[in-house]
Formats: C-alpha cells, sequence, structure tokens
C-alpha cells in the first residue's frame, strides 16, 4: 500500500501553499492527491487576481498582512514572481450607512497594523479613479497597499518549491473515500488505483471540501456558491494600474486585466446544481448596464462572450476559513471556506495550518477564530458581508 506521513486533498492554490509549508519545516512525506490532471483547474484558475488587506475582521487582515509579507519575499523564495502589484482598492459609498461600515472596518484594519488605508473624499476618489461617475456617491476608502496579484504564478510557486523538497503529486487521482481507525482517525485514504495510509489528512478541496469531508462522516459547512466575471475586448481606455473599484451598494468591482475589463456583479445563483458554472446571458447584460452607468466610458465597450467565465467560491457561514483539525476526527486538517479570497490568503494559511500540525498550535498569528468548532460553539466572526 502506498503511504505518506500527510496526505493533502485537492492541488490547487491552499493544498500547494500547505505541502510547501509543511515540506520546508521539514515533514518527511507528504502526498498531494489532485483528480484533475493538472493543478489549479478547481477555483484557483478562475481567481480574478485582486489582493487586499482592507477586510472588517481583524483575523482576515492578519491573514492579509503576513501574506503580502510572504509575497514581497515570494520571488527570493520560489524563485517566481507572484505578480503582486500594489495599485490599491477602492471602495466606493452611495450613502451614510455604508460609508459607515466602511469606517468601521478601517477601525479594525488599523488595530490589526494596517496604517495606510485611508478614507477618501469625492475629490480624491475622482483623482484615484477619473473615469467612475461621481454623482450619487459620497465618498469611500482607498488602500494603496491592496491591488494584484497572479494566482497560476502563485500556484506554480508552491507547486515547484514543494516538489524540489520532495512532496509527491498525483493527478488524475480521486479521492473516493476514508478507511477510519476505529480511534477516531483515518487510516488510509481511497483512490481507484487502491488505498493510500496516511498518518493525517488535509481537505483542500476547494468548494468541494463538503464532498470529501462526508466521506468521513463530517458534516462541514462548505458550500459552492457560483460567481461570474464578463470580460471586455481589449479595451485601451482605462489604464491597467486602475485600482479595484467596489461599489459597497451591490459588491459590483471592476479591474484592467492584461488589456482587457474584468467586470464582476455577485448575484444569487438559480440553477438547481450548486456545482453549475455557467455563464448566464442575462445576467452578462445586467452587469454590462451597470458598468456603463458608473463607469460611462465603457460604453465604448464591448463584452467578448467566449472570454466571459464563472467559477465557484468555497463559502463558510461566516466568509472566513476554517483552519485546523476537526475535533470528530483525530488526524483530519482542514484548509477550507476561504469564502472567496482564497487566493489572497494562501500563503498565510499554509503557513500558519503546517505550524498547527508540526506544533500543535500556530505562533506566526493567532488563528482562533479559524478553528472549525467555531460555529458548533455558536462563535461565528462577525463583519459586514462585503468586507
Ligand atoms: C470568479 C472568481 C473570482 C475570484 N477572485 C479572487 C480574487 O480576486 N482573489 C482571491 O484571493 N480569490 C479569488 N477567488 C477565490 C479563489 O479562487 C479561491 O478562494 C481559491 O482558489 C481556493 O483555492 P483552493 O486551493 O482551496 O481550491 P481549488 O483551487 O478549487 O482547489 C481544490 C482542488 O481540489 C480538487 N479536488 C476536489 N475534490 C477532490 C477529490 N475528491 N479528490 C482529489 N482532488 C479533489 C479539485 O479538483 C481542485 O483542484 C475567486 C473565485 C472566483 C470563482
Amino acid at each position: 500500500m502506498r503511504s505518506a506521513e500527510v496526505v493533502v486533498i485537492g492541488a490547487g492554490v491552499i493544498g500547494a501553499s500547505v505541502a510547501y509549508h509543511l515540506a520546508a519545516r521539514g515533514c518527511g512525506s507528504v502526498l498531494v492527491l489532485e483528480r484533475n490532471r493538472e493543478p489549479g483547474q478547481g477555483s484557483t484558475r478562475k481567481a480574478t487576481g485582486g489582493f487586499r488587506a482592507q477586510f472588517g475582521s481583524e483575523i482576515n487582515v492578519l491573514l492579509s498582512l503576513l501574506s503580502r509579507e510572504k509575497l514581497l519575499r515570494f520571488e527570493d523564495e520560489l524563485g517566481v514572481d507572484p505578480g503582486y502589484r500594489p495599485c490599491g482598492y477602492l471602495f466606493l459609498a452611495r450613502d451614510e450607512a455604508q460609508l459607515d461600515a466602511l469606517r468601521e472596518a478601517q477601525s479594525v484594519q488599523r488595530a490589526a497594523g494596517l496604517e495606510e488605508a485611508r478614507e477618501v473624499g469625492l475629490q480624491e476618489v475622482a483623482d484615484i479613479n477619473p473615469a467612475v461617475r461621481a454623482d450619487g456617491l459620497i465618498g469611500g476608502v482607498y488602500g494603496p497597499t491592496d491591488g494584484f496579484l497572479r494566482p497560476r504564478e502563485i500556484l506554480r510557486g508552491y507547486v515547484e518549491g514543494a516538489e524540489r523538497l520532495g512532496v509527491r503529486f498525483e493527478y488524475g487521482v480521486e479521492c473516493e473515500g476514508f478507511e477510519l481507525d476505529g480511534d477516531g482517525g483515518i487510516s488510509a485514504v481511497r483512490t481507484p488505483g487502491g488505498d493510500v495510509a496516511a498518518g493525517s489528512v488535509v481537505n483542500a478541496a476547494g468548494p468541494w471540501a463538503g464532498v470529501v469531508a462526508r466521506e468521513a462522516g463530517l458534516d462541514l459547512p462548505v458550500e459552492p456558491l457560483r460567481r461570474q466575471a464578463a470580460v471586455t475586448e481589449p479595451f485601451d481606455a482605462l489604464p491597467e494600474d486602475m485600482p479595484m473599484t467596489v461599489f459597497v451598494e451591490d459588491g459590483f468591482h471592476l479591474r484592467v486585466r492584461d488589456g482587457r475589463v474584468l467586470l464582476l456583479l455577485p448575484d444569487e445563483p438559480e440553477a438547481t446544481d450548486p456545482f453549475d458554472q455557467s455563464v448566464e446571458d442575462t445576467w452578462v447584460g445586467t452587469v454590462v448596464e451597470t458598468a456603463r452607468e458608473r463607469v460611462p466610458c465603457l460604453e465604448e465597450a464591448s463584452i467578448d462572450r467566449a472570454m466571459c467565465w464563472a467559477g465557484l467560491y468555497e463559502m463558510s457561514p461566516d466568509g472566513h476559513a476554517l483552519l485546523g483539525r476537526v475535533e470528530e476526527i483525530d488526524n483530519l486538517y482542514l484548509a477550507n471556506g476561504s469564502s472567496g479570497h482564497g487566493v489572497m490568503h494562501a500563503p498565510a494559511l499554509g503557513q500558519v495550518l503546517a505550524e498547527i500540525m508540526l506544533d500543535g498550535a500556530a505562533s506566526t498569528l493567532d488563528a482562533h477564530a479559524l478553528r472549525p468548532s467555531r460555529f458548533a460553539e455558536d462563535e461565528p466572526n462577525l463583519a459586514h458581508t462585503l468586507l
């Protein structure tokens, strides 16, 4: 029977980061099982590449600050440019309630050590992003060190770095279930090619984490949520370094990537299949209308329908990751539920989970707020849904 000290299920950016950080800490045998033929074919390749530390909860700010530190030395450590560019995130408010939510988040950010994010009035909004129609807005907040990264490059850095340290990746291998040892632990991971004996197991299955957990008899509150992205034809009226611009009222946001504008607007999917990843024409019509009203130069842009895509967020009930060992199964660890922030937090989550697994507790930051048991304890994290 094949065996490994740690079996990681899923070679997305989070599984790859966990595997790399375990190996970098000296964990001797790590095996990553990925059902697709190559890494990153789940949510990781669908990410738009935003990075921000402007969150509404202390723990998410801390994860971002740790990730940013790691992104700044990523190339030295792993030989790959993660594409971090501090072009900023600009959040815009249309009424006092929205502005208050942003201000409240900012006081959380300050307390957590993010100094540079600030409130901006309408004049500054116009200076930072002159393309936005100011009518009806009352102000916003701006984080100049937020910005962009390259999800697939971060993934590549961690996969290649892990392989150099001896981590094995097996592609086209699905985890189909678990053998339990009768003592409250997993003894082996079942795959079509036979069982793999495992010292411990990490669930890094992204939006499919709930399905994997169920195989171990665990009811994990992580659900897929479809998010669609519309893409324009090449369009040069907006600059590549335009900050990510987010409207608090409905979460509509846009950025420029590789000469095209990406338009995103959260909606409530109606499809009966929660894993459906189709793009709806009616949604494309709505997002284009929204974009043109708020960023008038986009009247001149047309949509490249074939480039539009949809992917799945991995939602937890409080919009925060579940990180750490589960109470019910001794040697099962979770790195799940990042709720749409998994790429930007992957560097931090990998490091912190390696600490939890190898030392028994996190030392770089206090990860208590991410403990999987918080829902059973009725102590979820609280923050504005957008932040
Ligand atoms: C439209 C969109 C935009 C986004 N934008 C951003 C952004 O700007 N910034 C950001 O930080 N995040 C963003 N995200 C979220 C981000 O993509 C995810 O949080 C992140 O990719 C999660 O990584 P992961 O490794 O957990 O999951 P995944 O990348 O989905 O990896 C999980 C892997 O597990 C594998 N797997 C599942 N089940 C099994 C099994 N039984 N056996 C073996 N393998 C299995 C899957 O094949 C997959 O490869 C966005 C997401 C979407 C959909």
